[in-house]
C-alpha cells in the first residue's frame, strides 16, 4: 500500500458492526452444526473496504474508486489518530471470526487485512517516515489521475479537482510541521518530484479547463486556485532547500526497523537473515556455474569464432574468473535484434512460449484470454522494455495489455547499449517473466478466485517471485538448453539475488557506495549506469528490492520440498495450477493451505 496517503478525521460506525458480529458468533457456538461464517466475512470485507476508502481517499482514487475524489486530507496528528483508530477497530473486528472456519480464499484475505492494519500502525508509531521522508508529501500524482481518468465527464472531474485543491496549502503547511531531521536523499527526491508535479496545475489542468464551457467566474476562480496550489508547492520546495538540517537522519533504516518492515512488506516464511544468507550462497553458486560455462565457451567465441578482430588483437584468456565471465557475456550480448525489430520480436515470441508450455504440459493457458499486445502508450514512453497493464479492481471489463516499448528516436549508442542488455537471450527471459507463464499467466489465474482484498494488497513477493520462478522453470523444462542461454539466465538471476544482498547490506550493515558498485558491476556484471541507478534507488527505498529473490526462493524451495514428499505422485503442471489458484497471497500461507489440501502433514 501507499503510505503516502493520509486521512481525514472520520467517525466510523464500527460499534454497530461489532455488535452484529458478536451476536452472529454466539449463534454459531450454540448451534449444533456451525453455520457457514463465510457470508458474514464477505460482508465484513465489503464494509472494511468502504471504511478504508474514507480514510485513504487518494489511494481510493488511484484504485479507480472515485467517491472521494474531491477530498484532500491534511496530514497531521488528527489524521494519524484517525488511521490508528480505524486500524485498531478493524483488528478488533477481525478477532470475531474464527479463521479456521473460513474458506481458503477468505483465510488468506483475513491474514492480508490483518497484516495491512498492523502495517499502518507500525508505519505511524515506529517507522515514522512522515518525519524523515519529505517525499511522502506530493499531491500531483493524485490530481493527474483525475485528469487522465475517463470514469466521469470532464466537467465533474474538473470540479472535483478544484474542490480537492482547497486543502493544498494546509497540506504542505502540515508537512512542514511533521518533518524533523529529514534524510538528505529523501529531501532531494521530494524537491525533484514536487517540482516535476507543478505542470499538472500550471499546464494540464488549464489545458483541460479550455475543453469545457464553464462560466467566466467559475473558470477564473479555478485558475486562481491552481495558482495558489503552485505557490504552496513552490513554498514547500523552497523551505526544503533552505531549511537548517545540521544533523540529517541517515537514509539507512537500521536493523531493527528493517527487520520489522521486511516482515510486514514481504510476509515471508523466512527471516530476513535467512534470506540474506541464502542470497549470498546463491550468488556463490551462480558464479561457479557461470565460470564453468564461460570457460567452456571461451574457445568457441575467442579462438575458433569468426570474430577476426578479437584474434588480431590476440585477446588472452583472463585468469580472473569474474573477468572471464564478463568477457564471454559481453561477446554473447552482441546477438540482438535491430532497433526497429524490437517490438515485432517480442510479439513473435509469445506464441512460441505458449506452444512450448502446451507441448511440455507445464500449466494450462486459457486460450479464451489472449494477451493484447500494444505499443506502449505515450505516458509510458521512453522506458522501452515491456510491461503488463492490468485493469484496476473496479474496472472488470478492462483489457490486460502487454505494453511493448519502441526505440524509435533513440540515439544510436543508447539503442545499441539497450539492445545488448536485452539481447537475443535476455529478451526471451523478459517475455517469460512479464507475460507467459510469468505475470500475465499469474494474473489470469488470480482473476479466477476474485478477491478485492488480494487485488488491493496483493503480495509483491509472491507476484514477483512467481515471475522469477517461471524463468528458471522454463529453462529447466528444456526451453533453450544452450550454454549461452544458461549463462545469460544466470546473469539475469544475479540481478535479483544482488538486489537482496545490496538492500540488506546498505540498510543494516552500513555498506558504502564503493562496495555497492563493486557488487553490482564486478560481481553482477551490470553496466555502470544501471549500478548507479540502483544505488540511488536503494537510498530512497527499503525492503522492496528483496521481494524478487525472496519470493523466488520460497516458491522454488516449496516445490522441491513437495517433490520429496510426494515422490512419484508429484506433477509439475498440477503444482503450478494449484499454487496459482490461491491468488496473490503470501507464499507462506499458500504453502500451508496447499499442504493441508493435499493432505500433507505440516512438518
Ligand atoms: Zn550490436
Ligand atoms: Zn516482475
Amino acid at each position: 500500500m501507499n503510505i503516502k496517503l493520509r486521512s481525514i478525521l472520520l467517525i466510523i460506525p464500527l460499534a454497530l458492526l461489532v455488535i452484529l458480529f458478536f451476536s452472529q458468533k454466539k449463534q454459531t457456538n450454540n448451534s449444533v452444526a456451525a453455520s457457514d461464517i463465510n457470508p458474514q466475512f464477505d460482508i465484513y470485507k465489503a464494509n472494511f473496504i468502504e471504511q478504508l476508502w474514507a480514510v485513504y481517499p487518494l489511494w481510493a482514487s488511484n484504485q479507480g474508486y472515485h467517491k472521494y475524489d474531491s477530498i484532500l486530507i491534511v496530514p497531521n496528528n488528527a489524521s494519524r489518530a484517525n488511521e490508528l483508530a480505524f486500524s485498531n477497530a478493524n483488528l478488533d473486528s477481525l478477532k470475531i471470526f474464527d479463521v479456521t472456519l473460513l474458506s481458503d480464499n477468505n483465510k488468506t484475505d483475513y491474514y492480508m487485512i490483518e497484516n495491512q492494519l498492523k502495517t499502518i500502525i507500525f508505519s505511524i508509531n515506529e517507522l515514522k517516515s512522515y518525519e524523515w521522508n519529505p517525499s511522502d508529501y506530493n499531491v500531483s500524482g493524485a490530481f493527474a489521475e483525475i485528469l487522465i481518468g475517463n470514469y466521469d465527464s470532464l466537467d465533474v472531474r474538473l470540479r472535483n479537482f478544484n474542490l480537492k485543491m482547497a486543502n493544498i496549502t494546509a497540506y504542505y503547511e502540515a508537512a512542514k510541521k511533521n518533518i524533523n531531521n529529514p534524510t538528505i536523499e529523501h529531501s532531494l527526491l521530494a524537491i525533484d518530484q514536487n517540482l516535476g508535479g507543478i505542470s499538472v496545475f500550471e499546464k494540464d489542468f488549464i489545458d483541460s479547463l479550455n475543453k469545457v464551457t464553464f462560466g467566466e467566474h467559475e473558470r477564473q476562480m479555478m485558475e486562481a486556485n491552481a495558482r495558489e496550489s503552485v505557490k504552496a508547492i513552490k513554498r514547500y520546495v523552497l523551505w526544503l532547500k533552505t531549511m537548517s538540517n545540521k544533523t540529517p537522519r541517515s537514509f539507512r533504516l537500521g536493523k531493527d526497523l528493517y527487520e520489522k518492515k521486511f516482515e510486514f512488506d514481504i510476509q515471508s516464511g523466512y527471516t530476513v537473515d535467512q534470506i540474506y544468507n541464502k542470497a549470498l550462497q546463491h550468488k556463490k553458486g551462480l558464479h561457479e556455474k557461470m565460470y564453468t560455462i564461460a570457460d567452456n565457451l571461451w574457445e568457441k567465441y575467442f579462438v575458433n569464432g569468426e570474430d577476426v578482430s578479437a584474434k588480431l588483437k590476440s585477446i588472452t584468456k583472463p585468469t580472473d574468473t569474474l573477468q572471464l565471465i564478463k568477457q564471454v557475456i559481453d561477446k554473447i550480448s552482441e546477438k540482438h535484434v535491430k532497433p526497429d525489430e524490437f517490438q515485432s520480436a517480442i510479439e513473435q515470441q509469445l506464441p512460441v512460449l505458449t506452444d512450448f508450455i502446451l507441448k511440455k504440459d507445464l500449466i494450462y493457458i486459457d486460450p479464451t484470454k489472449p494477451l493484447v499486445v500494444r505499443k506502449e502508450p505515450d505516458y509510458m514512453a521512453g522506458v522501452a522494455g515491456a510491461s503488463i497493464s492490468a485493469p484496476g479492481p473496479y474496472d472488470k471489463n478492462g483489457n490486460t495489455y502487454y505494453n511493448v516499448g519502441s526505440l524509435s528516436g533513440w540515439d544510436k549508442d543508447k539503442a545499441e547499449s539497450y539492445l545488448r542488455e536485452y539481447n537475443y537471450y535476455i529478451l526471451q527471459i523478459l517475455n517469460i517473466h512479464e507475460a507467459i507463464p510469468g505475470h500475465y499467466t499469474q494474473l489470469v489465474y488470480s482473476n479466477q478466485s476474485p478477491s478485492l482484498i488480494k487485488a488491493l494488497f496483493g503480495n509483491s513477493s509472491m507476484i514477483e517471485g512467481w515471475a522469477v520462478y517461471t524463468e528458471r522453470m522454463m529453462l529447466e523444462s528444456g526451453y533453450d538448453n544452450s550454454p549461452e542461454m544458461w549463462l545469460m539466465y544466470f546473469k539475469w538471476n544475479l540481478r535479483s539475488t544482488c538486489n537482496t544482498i545490496l538492500d540488506y547490506s546498505v540498510h543494516t550493515k552500513n555498506m558504502n557506495k564503493k562496495d555497492a558498485l563493486h557488487l553490482l558491476i564486478d560481481e553482477a556484471f551490470q553496466q555502470k549506469s544501471e549500478a548507479e541507478g540502483k544505488w540511488k534507488r536503494v537510498t530512497v527505498t527499503q525492503v522492496q528490492l528483496c521481494c524478487y529473490f525472496t519470493g523466488f526462493t520460497e516458491i522454488y524451495d516449496f516445490r522441491e520440498e513437495l517433490k520429496k514428499l510426494q515422490g512419484n505422485n508429484f506433477n509439475l503442471k498440477q503444482f503450478h495450477e494449484k499454487f496459482l489458484s490461491y491468488g496473490s497471497a503470501p507464499v507462506k500461507y499458500i504453502k500451508e493451505l496447499m499442504k493441508s489440501d493435499l493432505k500433507i502433514k505440516p512438518n
